[in-house]
């Protein structure tokens, strides 16, 4: 049993500190909103009056906060000091946020310079799979700092796979988004394209999930509704995983893509179009729903 300071307790990271506590873990919750203190009370954390206040005794400090920013401001600068300094020196800290491959690995430096070690593990899996202890990890560090986190997240996900240092759990999970969200966009493009030629989309279905084209974009999540009776289509584009979320690892598939240099053309235009749809119905729609602003841009495009 290990004793964990929790910090961001909102839609994923509020039933993976429940998990924790299910598995027998101490947990020390903390989060800016009551309505997330209230919610994790009631599943066994014991709530901190502070971020600091939590990390202050805890053998291992989680993070699951929205964006890098808010890591990096929750970990502490020398003015304004924050988890880094309040925790006991070697401490290991492992943020499961999705932020930027180079914000991870600042935020890491910045641990390893308190004295502490650090791991980036974000996941996939969703809400669904944070309550249901089901979430893939992709984590990023050293063999031993992940052999001792391996038993913590096997409470909380299923598939945990060691991607290789520090950030390369970020550079793992944005790689496979960057993938997820331009094949989305192909498969999207490919039935209004269908549509448009005569083609019913059982039939483009049943070909192309038995061709060169298959992928989860299509026989998972596929964007018409018919073919596959579970996929947010069927459900008035449900989420299923938000637009907005799609865009928010697009933009940062972006910031990787200018890291490196690499002529990523695909991966700065799915950017593009899901912050698109993220500004308009993505912001709560399934980001399968893209085949939809797919359609009416090209609706518009016949009338212009
Ligand atoms: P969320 O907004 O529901 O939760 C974030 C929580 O952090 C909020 O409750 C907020 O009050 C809290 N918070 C912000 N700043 C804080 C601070 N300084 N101290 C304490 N608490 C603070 O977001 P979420 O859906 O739980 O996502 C968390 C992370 O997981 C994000 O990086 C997201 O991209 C990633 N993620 C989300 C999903 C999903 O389906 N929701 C799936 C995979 C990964």
């Amino acid at each position: 049993m290990s004793t964990i300071a929790f910090i961001g307790l909102g839609h994923m990271g509020g039933p993976m500190a429940a998990n924790l506590v299910k598995a027998g873990h101490r947990v020390a919750g903390f989060d800016l909103a009551p309505a997330a203190l209230t919610a994790a009370s009631a599943a066994g954390v014991e709530l901190a009056a502070s971020a600091a206040g939590a990390a202050a005794t805890a053998d291992v400090v989680i993070t699951m906060l929205p964006a890098g920013r808010h890591v990096l401001a929750a970990y502490g600068t020398a003015d304004e000091p924050g988890l880094l300094a309040a925790a006991r020196p070697g401490t290991l800290f492992i943020d499961s946020s999705t932020i930027a491959v180079d914000e991870a690995r600042a935020a890491a430096a910045a641990a390893v310079a308190a004295g502490h070690r650090a791991l980036d593990a974000p996941v996939s899996g969703g809400v669904v799979g944070a309550e249901n202890g089901t979430l893939a990890f992709m984590v990023g560090g050293e063999d031993t700092d992940f052999a001792e986190a391996l038993p913590l997240l096997e409470g909380m996900g299923r598939r945990i796979v060691h991607c290789g240092g520090t950030g390369l759990g970020q550079a793992a999970k944005v790689c496979n988004n960057m993938i997820l969200g331009i094949s989305q966009i192909a498969v999207s493009e490919a039935f209004v394209i269908g549509e448009r030629l005569g083609l019913s989309h059982q039939v483009l279905f049943d070909v192309a999930s038995n061709a060169s084209g298959q992928c989860w974009a299509l026989t998972t999540n596929c964007p018409v509704p018919g073919p596959v009776p579970t996929s947010p289509a069927n459900n008035d584009y449900r989420p299923g995983f938000a637009g907005v979320l799609m865009a928010k690892d697009l933009s940062l598939a972006e910031q990787a893509i200018r890291l490196t240099g690499v002529n990523a053309q695909l991966g700065l235009q799915s950017s593009r179009i899901f912050a698109e749809f993220a500004d308009g119905p993505g912001a709560d729609q399934d980001f399968s729903g893209i085949i939809n602003s797919i359609r009416a841009a090209s609706e518009e495009r016949g009338r212009g």
